[in-house]
């Protein structure tokens, strides 16, 4: 993982694609290491909430730049407001993204989600996570499978996986990247988080990002394209990017960091912003920004070519912040899903410990 050959991803504070909004902290699981408690400051009124949310999507629109809304809880499908938010936010030009544990999700909800908008799911099914089942990896890849299915029959809305990297199933990780990219014609997104005691994770679980990395690395033959620094240690790595092009189901190429780096750049000289969740395969192609380099332009026409054929997939890991011997946290820079509490953009993983006193403050 060589840093100097991947992107540095250059969002700050206030010009950042993601905006990350919380509409209820209610859930109907307890899954081991979850960093959001149920909140006495939920909103019960249904229309003042949804006045506050769409007051947060504007602030985020304006005060942030951002590209996509990151809908999140508790279970945001829990909230039966869910779709006129979806639509505020398309309304305002946004992607969405809804991250869901997909317990309430059928045909019928994904339709309606559809329907008002929604541009990506991001479900978080993983071992431990105190449902019924999975209870194995073979029932975990079954549940997967019927997510997959599910999409695949509806078509139009981007899937994507979310799930931390604990050491007591690490060694069965091969297996999810082989279902990954097996089904990497519907999912796009694959997201690992690592455990952290500032996270509320369990500290014998933690496993350090360099490991997932390197069993990324090893299970799809391809190198990291694009890194988020630490905010206290500038070498170290908070978000790491892997984006892997895969056809039948294969890993045929993944981008350099000098692709994704243009992708980033042209999308932010021809948008005004950054990109955080594609609403096509345009992160491929570079969003049809002009090849920097011979390398490049080969592999814009070997994309072009394989357009029908080819799928890609971002896999990446989001290293939770670590408490420092000196009492600063070392969280991610510029925070990329901020929350509004109060008027302040604050890091949402470690917002109940802001509340209980812990002094935080997104830097850049
Ligand atoms: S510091 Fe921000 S970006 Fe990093 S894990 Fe926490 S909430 Fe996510």
């Amino acid at each position: 993982m060589l840093l100097s050959e991947m992107y540095r991803i250059p969002w700050t504070k206030n010009d950042n694609p993601n905006g990350w909004i919380e509409v209820t902290t209610e859930c109907q699981l307890d899954c081991s290491g979850c960093y959001r408690a149920e909140s006495g400051d939920d909103i019960r009124d249904p229309v003042e909430q949804m006045r506050r949310l769409k007051t947060d999507v504007d602030t985020l629109v304006a005060m942030r730049n951002i590209q996509t809304l990151s809908i999140a809880g508790g279970e945001p499908l829990l909230y039966a407001g869910l779709e006129e938010l979806i639509s505020y936010a398309r309304s305002k030009r946004l992607a969405t993204r809804l991250f869901t544990n997909a317990v309430l999700l059928d045909d019928a909800t994904l339709d309606s989600l559809t329907k008002a908008g929604l541009t990506e799911m991001i479900i978080h099914a993983s071992l431990w996570q105190e449902r019924l089942t999975p209870n194995t990896m073979a029932e975990l890849l079954k549940l997967k499978a019927a997510y997959c299915d599910m999409f695949r029959a509806n078509g139009r809305v981007r899937l994507g996986f979310i799930e931390p990297a604990m050491r007591r199933f690490w060694d069965q990780a091969p297996l999810l990247f082989e279902f990954y990219q097996r089904n990497s014609d519907i999912v796009s997104n694959v997201v690992f988080t690592t455990f952290k005691d500032a996270y509320g994770g369990p500290a014998d679980q933690h496993l350090p990002i360099e490991e997932v990395g390197e069993m990324i690395e090893r299970c799809y033959g391809t190198s990291p394209c694009a890194y988020i620094p630490k905010v206290h240690h500038p070498d170290k790595v908070a978000w790491l990017l892997n984006v892997a092009v895969l056809q039948d189901g294969k890993v045929v190429g993944s981008l350099s960091g000098r692709d994704y780096g243009a992708a980033q750049e042209q999308y932010r000289a021809v948008m005004g912003k950054y990109l955080f969740t594609p609403e096509s395969d345009d992160l491929v192609t570079g969003l049809g920004a002009e090849p920097q380099s011979e390398e490049a332009e080969q592999f814009s026409e070997l994309m072009r070519a394989l357009r029908a054929s080819v799928n890609h997939q971002v896999v990446s890991v989001v290293d939770s912040p670590q408490l420092l011997d000196d009492g600063r946290v070392d969280m991610c820079d510029s925070c990329p899903d901020a929350i509004l509490y109060q008027g302040e953009l604050l890091p949402k993983c470690i917002l109940d410990k802001i509340k209980g006193g812990l002094e935080v403050h997104i830097a850049r």
